[in-house]
């Protein structure tokens, strides 16, 4: 029952963000990124997670950039190729490190830059399909960042879940393995649930 009510919000929620114009793209992102600079976490961090958008995502590479250019340690998510569902971070220090993985997502190229266990990465920016304001996430569908966030090292990190205005629903139908954000940050609003 669940399952079916997530993927049918899943569906919708991608399909509304597919439609979007370039020029939506660009001033979403561009919004989601001055709320994200203005946050003092943001100014701090000197390890992040992040990610390098696919299919409309909320762009944040302006971010990435400047988290290169004061030296701050870039973690993005790695596939692993052994264990569906399973992500490694990997410190990437420009973009020639990253090359596309199994769904075409761009990440730190595995010849080049090993899995880092022992990060605690200061702050974590989540790309979602959707939000609510009790803070609960609706991914792809695979689990992958649920799991990520289950582990020990995120268990400090200010997680902030990043989408557009119409990603933020009503209710996300949660299930108990499901992690919520600290913040939801969209180009209307920073909401701390
Ligand atoms: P998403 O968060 O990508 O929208 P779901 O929350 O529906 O996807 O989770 C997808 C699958 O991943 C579920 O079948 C769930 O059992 C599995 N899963 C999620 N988190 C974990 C975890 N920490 N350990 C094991 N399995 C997990
Ligand atoms: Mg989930």
């Amino acid at each position: 029952m669940v399952d079916t009510d997530k993927s049918a919000l899943r569906t919708s929620l991608l399909q509304t963000r597919q439609a979007l114009t370039p020029e939506q793209v660009r001033e979403g992102s561009e919004r989601i990124i001055a709320r994200i600079r203005a946050l003092p976490e943001w100014k701090n961090a000197t390890e992040a997670l992040i990610y390098w958008p696919i299919r409309n995502e909320v762009d944040l590479r302006p971010l990435v950039t400047e988290l290169w250019q004061r030296g701050a340690c870039v973690l993005l998510p790695r596939c692993r190729p052994e264990k569906q569902g399973e992500m490694d971070l990997a410190c990437a220090a420009c973009e020639a490190d990253l090359a596309p993985g199994p769904f075409s997502i761009m990440e730190p190229d595995a010849g080049k830059c090993p899995p880092v266990q022992d990060c605690t990465p200061d702050i974590a920016l989540i790309p979602g399909v959707g939000f609510d304001r009790a803070g609960n996430r609706l991914g792809f569908g695979g689990g992958y960042y649920d799991r990520l966030l289950s582990t020990e090292q995120m268990r400090k990190t200010l997680k902030i879940g990043i989408g557009y205005g119409f990603q933020m629903v009503t209710a996300i139908p949660a299930q108990p393995w499901d992690k919520p954000m600290n913040l939801i940050c969209t180009d209307t609003e920073l909401w701390r649930p």
